[in-house]
C-alpha cells in the first residue's frame, strides 16, 4: 500500500511483479491520473488530503486489507511525523523513526558526521562566511527557499527582505561541481548494502541559468529555485564507487547505533563532486527517492547483480516476500 504520488507507480508495479495485491490511497483530484494505471491497483482508497491516511476510518480499512505501507517523499511531506510515529496502526515498511532524522537539520548533520561522510562546511554565523554559500531557509520544501550568496552583507540584505531571522537559517558551503544521488537498499535479511541506481535531478531554474549569458544574468538577477522537475541517470566513474559505498556502509552502521534498528530498505545519499573529485554529502533521504523512477526496468548497477530487471519498488516487494516466507516480517516493519 502506498500514497498516490512521488514513486507510487513504481512501488505498485514492483509489488504486482512479486505477486502482491496492491492498495493505493489516492487523492480524489488525482483519480483520473491513477485510473490510467488501474492494471497496477487492486484497491483504491479515496481521500481529500493525504493527512486522512492517519484517520481511524482509513487505518481500519487498510488494516482489514492486511496492508503494509511503503513510505515515500509525499508521506513525509504531507503527514505529520508525530502522527506517523504514534498514531499509525498499519505497519510501515522500514524504520519510521528515522524519518525524523531526515527532516531535522541538526539530527541529519549528526548522522552524516557519525557515518564519516565528508559534508560541506556549515557556518554558525553569517560573519564567518568567506566564500560561496547556499542559505537554506526554515521549512524550505521541494527545492524552493534556498539562495546562493558570497558576502555577509548580501546574506543579511536578502534575509531582511524575506523577513527571516538569522538564527533560523542553515548556511552551508556551496559545492561547485557535479551533483549525484546514490540510491541504496539495505537488506536486514541478508545484512548487505546494494547500490540500486544513481541519478541527478533536473532542477528549475537553477539548471536553466547556465543558458543565460553572464551579462543577462547580472541584469535580470533571477530568483533561484531548485524545484525538481525530473531526474536524469548518471553512471559514476568506477573508481568513485568505493567512496559512495564507504559512505553508504557508514550510514548503515551509524543508523544502527543512533536510531535502532537503523536503515531498513531504501535510502539515498545526496551530494556533489568538487573540482578535485571529492564527494561532499549535503543530504540523505531515509526512504525511497523519486530518482529511482528512472530505473523501473533496472539500472546498470542492478543489472550487474540481478539477471532480471530490478527496480527499487520491486526490490522492496522482494524483501517483504522473502521475509514473509521465512517468518521474519517483524525485521522489516515498524
Ligand atoms: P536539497 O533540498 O538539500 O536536496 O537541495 C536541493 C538542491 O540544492 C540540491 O539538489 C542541489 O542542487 C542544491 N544544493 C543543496 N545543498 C548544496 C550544496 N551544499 N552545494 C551545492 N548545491 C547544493
Amino acid at each position: 500500500m502506498t500514497l498516490g504520488s512521488h514513486s507510487a507507480l513504481q512501488i505498485l508495479k514492483g509489488a504486482k511483479d512479486e505477486g502482491f495485491r496492491t492498495v493505493l490511497v489516492c487523492l480524489k483530484k488525482r483519480l483520473s491520473l491513477y485510473s490510467r494505471f488501474k492494471k497496477l491497483i487492486d484497491e483504491m482508497v479515496l481521500v481529500d488530503s493525504f493527512a486522512e491516511v492517519a484517520s481511524p476510518e482509513v487505518q481500519d480499512k487498510l488494516l482489514s486489507l492486511n496492508s503494509i505501507l511503503i513510505p515515500h517523499g509525499s508521506l513525509v511531506e504531507y503527514v505529520d511525523l508525530e502522527v506517523i510515529e504514534k498514531r499509525f496502526k498499519v505497519p510501515i515498511f522500514g524504520n519510521k523513526y528515522i524519518l525524523r532524522w531526515e527532516a531535522d537539520r541538526g539530527l541529519k548533520e549528526r548522522l552524516l558526521r557519525e557515518a564519516g561522510a565528508r559534508t560541506p562546511r556549515a557556518y554558525s554565523s553569517i560573519d564567518e562566511v568567506d566564500g560561496t554559500v547556499i542559505v537554506k531557509l526554515p521549512g524550505a520544501k521541494g527545492g524552493r527557499g534556498y539562495f546562493i550568496a558570497s558576502r555577509p552583507s548580501e546574506i543579511r540584505e536578502r534575509l531582511e527582505a524575506l523577513k527571516v531571522s538569522e538564527d533560523q537559517v542553515f548556511i552551508q558551503e556551496y559545492v561547485l561541481g557535479v551533483t549525484a544521488y546514490a540510491h541504496f537498499f539495505y537488506s536486514p535479511l541478508s545484512g548487505e548494502l546494494e547500490l540500486i541506481g544513481m541519478d541527478r535531478r533536473y532542477e528549475t531554474n537553477a539548471d536553466g541559468l547556465g543558458r543565460l549569458p553572464a551579462s543577462v544574468q547580472l541584469e535580470a538577477r533571477p530568483e533561484l529555485s531548485f524545484l525538481v522537475v525530473g531526474n536524469i541517470p548518471i553512471v559514476l566513474r568506477e573508481s568513485l564507487l568505493e567512496e559512495v559505498f564507504r559512505v553508504g556502509d557508514g550510514l548503515v552502521e551509524a543508523s544502527k547505533r543512533l536510531v535502532p534498528p537503523g536503515f531498513i530498505g531504501p535510502f539515498c545519499i545526496e551530494g556533489a563532486y568538487d573540482g578535485e573529485g571529492n564527494f561532499y554529502v549535503f543530504e540523505f533521504s531515509a526512504r525511497i527517492v523519486a530518482g529511482t523512477n528512472i530505473y523501473i526496468y533496472g539500472s546498470p548497477y542492478t543489472w550487474l547483480v540481478y539477471d532480471e530487471p530490478m527496480s527499487m519498488g520491486k526490490r522492496i516487494a522482494r524483501e517483504i516476500k522473502r521475509a514473509s516466507e521465512e517468518g521474519r516480517l517483524e525485521a522489516l516493519l515498524t
